[in-house]
């Protein structure tokens, strides 16, 4: 994917293919403001070695956050990670020995699948529709394949863009509850809410508590350049990812968690995901209101209520990874489906990526995406 991605590289090329935040929203002005207080406030401190848990500070205002959104949260059950790519790699490592089973999504996130790969684990996906993981397929999976872990991404979902409701979560908890299925939930996207009200984590439905781990990430709300993320997980579980994390990189940086956590503190955040948000949404309702006139008839795609991706479907025999030089040579990118799944995949399948463009550029790129799928 990465050599499909190369050829659609140049500067002339409108991309829905990456799934980067737009740069031109980054609070340049405020985290410099971080910066510069905490190195000007605690010098010798920021620049120091600092502990493998992470900055205190940082912490707690994770902890709050999670706290104020019903799910009570101590500044001792987090583990700063760097980056929730991390928490996902130390978390395998830590739970995961070769030949275990692991249930994910279908299709899912590739690097998840990646990790899996890496530790040895036996990958099996769950069957699921535009809701996400079905739990009644789920239940039958839990039984018949004995899996250590399942794993999710329950709020727009990347590549599909899709979430799962409260019904399925709650489900998903019960079955989780009573076979001492691991679950693995990863959030990167749920503070990216551009309609309705948000949903409670898996992890806050009773009995599921002890046998999750969310994982959470400031790269899609602050930047993912500073490779900051954490993890929630009881006890026995989080020391050990601890004691992994300590032969990775001993703590991640502590000069940017301090300047996160002053960020954090100073109450910034929630002005510049206003900011986020609102540009996103534009740019989510530009793509959607620009897909019937682009895609072939019979395309069908995901409407995601926040979030960066719009999974499509393109009808039945067409091949998103063959048309896309067609489309590079139409000077427009998108990643195929393919990759993401787990087992045989969708050749149909598409993702488009709505938050690096302006509206206007959007409107262009659909123009020539429609040219190249002529
Ligand atoms: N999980 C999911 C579902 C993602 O989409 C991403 C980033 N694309 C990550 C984890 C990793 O993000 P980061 O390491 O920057 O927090």
């Amino acid at each position: 994917m990465r050599e499909i991605l190369d050829l659609t590289a140049r500067p002339t090329v409108i991309s829905f293919a990456g799934g980067l935040p737009a740069p031109e929203l980054f609070d340049v002005a405020g985290l410099r403001a971080a910066y510069d207080h905490v190195l000007s406030t605690a010098p010798s401190r920021v620049l120091q070695y600092s502990t493998t848990e992470g900055d205190p500070g940082l912490r707690a205002a994770v902890a709050e956050r999670l706290s104020a959104r019903a799910l009570p949260t101590a500044v001792d059950d987090l583990l700063v990670t760097s980056g929730s790519q991390q928490a996902l790699s130390l978390t395998s490592t830590a739970l995961l020995a070769p030949g275990d089973t692991v249930l994910v999504e279908n299709p899912t996130y590739l690097a998840a699948l990646q990790c899996f790969a890496f530790v040895g684990a036996r990958v099996v996906p769950v069957p699921s529709d535009e809701g996400g993981i079905d739990p009644v397929a789920l239940a039958g999976l839990v039984a018949s394949e004995r899996p250590k872990l399942l794993y999710a991404v329950p709020n727009f979902q990347n590549p599909t863009g899709r979430t799962l409701s409260v019904e399925r979560r709650r489900a998903i908890a019960e079955v989780a509850a009573r076979h001492g299925l691991w679950i693995v939930e990863d959030d990167p996207y749920g503070e990216l809410r551009f309609d309705g009200a948000p949903l409670p984590w898996i992890a806050s439905f009773d009995g599921a508590a002890d046998r999750t781990v969310l994982l959470g990430s400031l790269s899609k709300i602050m930047s993912p350049g500073m490779r900051l993320g954490w993890l929630r997980a009881p006890a026995a579980l989080r020391q050990a990812c601890a004691t992994v994390k300590q032969t990775t990189d001993l703590h991640s940086s502590t000069v940017d968690q301090a300047a996160a956590a002053r960020y954090l503190t100073d109450a910034r955040l929630d002005a510049h995901l206003t900011r986020v948000r609102a540009a996103y949404r534009e740019r989510r309702d530009a793509l959607l209101d620009g897909l019937p006139h682009t895609l072939p008839p019979a395309s069908t795609w995901s409407r995601p209520d926040g979030g960066m991706f719009v999974w499509v479907r393109l009808p039945d025999g067409h091949d998103a990874t063959a048309l896309l030089p067609r489309a590079a040579a139409h000077d427009v990118a998108y990643v195929p489906g393919a990759p993401f799944f787990a087992g045989r995949a969708d050749p149909a399948t598409l993702r488009l990526s709505f938050t690096g463009h302006s509206a206007g550029t959007i409107k262009e790129g659909l123009t020539r995406l429609a040219e190249a799928f002529e």
